[in-house]
């Protein structure tokens, strides 16, 4: 039998208009910041609609901090977070010196479940920030009644959610005060690193875009091509280095032309891997239940049950055997030395996290997979799963 390459579990799908922008960034003289950064955020903000701006960063984690900052979370404060997530999430909120207080999640969507955000709001809680894990919408009309109630903000963490549609509405548009989507190499687009900070809120957006550059009042684009002294600026807080270069923005306006496109490819091999691996003893993703919602997919995460008589580990180690890489979304905070030992937290207080991390595997799931790569995919699953 002929060596079949190594099928990894995600692949970042970069064409020929991605790489010419970014050779004209080049060959253009200006390579950070700059004209190519402000046509990616005016097309991002009319992708998203509904009079929203969107401000471009060199990570969603980075763009996260920002928000954060932006909606007043300082030292002290607590923002809510679910367990069953990137470390990103909650290590911005410690960069202010506030906490993250960790709560487990839903059972079928894994997302974070408003009835735990009640229980943990104290005196000192400022904001909560969902996650849309895998490109599913959180409970959003539940957490903003929440939030509204008890006067906190949110900063929706959006990395696995473009685009996400919540009840007919993008990810972006809701009653939410900031949303921040990742660019990095294996999200749904990427820009190698990357991320944007999406509001409606003026204050924010005005915020934002002094601390991503130092504090400084005057972007460096903004004093080149502006008719009054290019040399003055005025620093009116300590900012931080977090503008997005013209040579990521390059690839982001044609990743973005393409996001639709890439959503229906998405969704094709989502519903094949449904399709194919329904009577197997796995438990598939979650699907949307409300009108108007759809699914990302930027991940397709299983769980293995009981009877299907291996473990998570030795499945991801016998795919590897058969050619195919897999991944696991996520290792929950709760697992991580970091938030374990720093808050005392128990695998206890984290069940529904904590059995969903034991049981899940990512399968690969990206644009450029070809027919054949899902078929070898679903055949692996089924050769292991003992059909
Ligand atoms: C990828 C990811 C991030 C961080 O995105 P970067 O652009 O790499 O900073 C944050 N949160 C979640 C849930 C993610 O998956």
């Amino acid at each position: 039998m002929a060596e079949q390459k190594f099928l990894p579990f995600a692949l970042p799908d970069i064409g020929e208009d991605e790489i010419n922008e970014v050779v004209d960034a080049l060959r253009s003289g200006w390579v950070t910041t700059g004209p190519k950064t402000k046509q990616f955020e005016a097309d991002f903000a009319a992708f998203i609609g509904d009079g929203v701006e969107a401000i471009a960063v060199n990570s969603a984690t980075a763009g996260l901090h920002l928000a954060l900052e932006a909606v007043g979370v300082k030292e002290g404060d607590e923002v809510i977070v679910p367990s069953y997530t990137f470390t990103a999430t909650a290590e911005v909120v410690r960069y202010l010196g506030a906490h993250p207080v960790i709560v487990d999640v839903d059972p079928v969507t894994f997302n974070i479940r408003p009835e735990a955000i009640r229980v943990a709001i104290t005196a000192k809680t400022r904001a909560i920030m969902p996650v849309h894990f895998a490109g599913l919408a959180c409970d959003m009309d539940a957490i903003i009644a929440i939030a509204r109630e008890h006067g906190l903000k949110i900063v929706e963490d959006a990395a696995h959610a473009m685009p996400t549609y919540y009840k007919g509405k993008l990810i972006g548009t809701l009653d939410s005060d900031v949303t921040v989507f990742s660019f990095y190499a294996n999200k749904t687009m990427t820009t190698g690193e990357g991320g944007m900070v999406v509001s409606k809120n003026k204050d924010i957006i005005a915020r934002c875009k002094v601390m991503r550059l130092h504090g400084i009042s005057r972007d460096a684009f903004d004093r080149y091509t502006s008719k009054t002294p290019a040399w003055y600026y005025e620093v009116v807080a300590p900012g931080y280095k977090y503008n997005m270069p013209d040579t990521a923005a390059a690839m982001g306006i044609h990743q973005l032309k393409k996001i639709n496109a890439f959503l229906k490819k998405r969704e094709t091999l989502a519903a094949r891997f449904d399709a194919e691996l329904a009577d197997l003893p796995l438990i598939l993703p979650a699907r949307p239940t409300e009108a108007g919602s759809n699914h990302a997919w930027h991940l397709y995460p299983v769980r293995l049950k009981p009877e299907a008589g291996i473990s998570r580990d030795d499945f991801i180690v016998r795919m590897a055997e058969l050619g195919i890489g897999c991944s696991v979304h996520f290792i929950p905070l709760h697992r991580q030395p970091v938030w374990r030992d720093g808050y005392s937290l128990k695998r206890e207080s984290f069940p529904v996290a904590d059995a969903a991390f034991e049981a899940e595997v990512t399968l690969p799931l990206y644009t450029r997979m070809t027919d054949d790569d899902q078929s070898r995919v679903i055949a692996a699953v089924r050769q292991l799963l003992g059909k």
